[in-house]
């Protein structure tokens, strides 16, 4: 039997590496951890990807946005409470290559989601 594709997890958007324990059940697989499937994915998770696209749309061809943006966008408050959703933006930008909506750049070139550290940027694939 071959090795079956990796999968991309459907709350933080990594890679999830098959692995031999998982062989009876992989079709079933959609989580890369017990927390991330605790989590799922929120409203606020949701909000967050559709607010990625929306900037995307607004911006001229092949410009990008930062996942600050859509924390900005997303967050109701005043203070900088937005802050707190720079992780999950990051997350739904993940989810989002996933779907082979965006891609995530780093100084201009496509960088691996799973992997990437550091500031990253958002555009619509080419
Ligand atoms: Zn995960």
């Amino acid at each position: 039997m071959n090795t079956p594709e990796d999968k991309t997890c459907a709350s933080c958007g990594r890679r999830i590496e098959w692995r031999k324990k998982w062989e009876r059940d992989w079709d079933s697989v959609r989580y890369c951890s017990a927390a991330c499937r605790k989590h799922g994915v929120t409203a606020t998770d949701e909000a967050l990807e559709s607010t990625i696209l929306s900037l995307l749309e607004k911006r001229k061809g092949g410009a990008t946005i930062c996942p600050s943006d859509a924390a900005r966008t997303v967050y109701e408050g005043e203070d900088d409470g937005w802050r707190d959703l720079m992780e999950p933006a990051r997350r739904a930008a993940r989810r989002l290559v996933a779907a082979g909506e965006v891609e995530i750049t780093q100084k201009g070139s496509v960088v691996d989601p799973s992997t990437a550290k550091g500031a990253i940027r958002i555009r619509r694939t080419r």
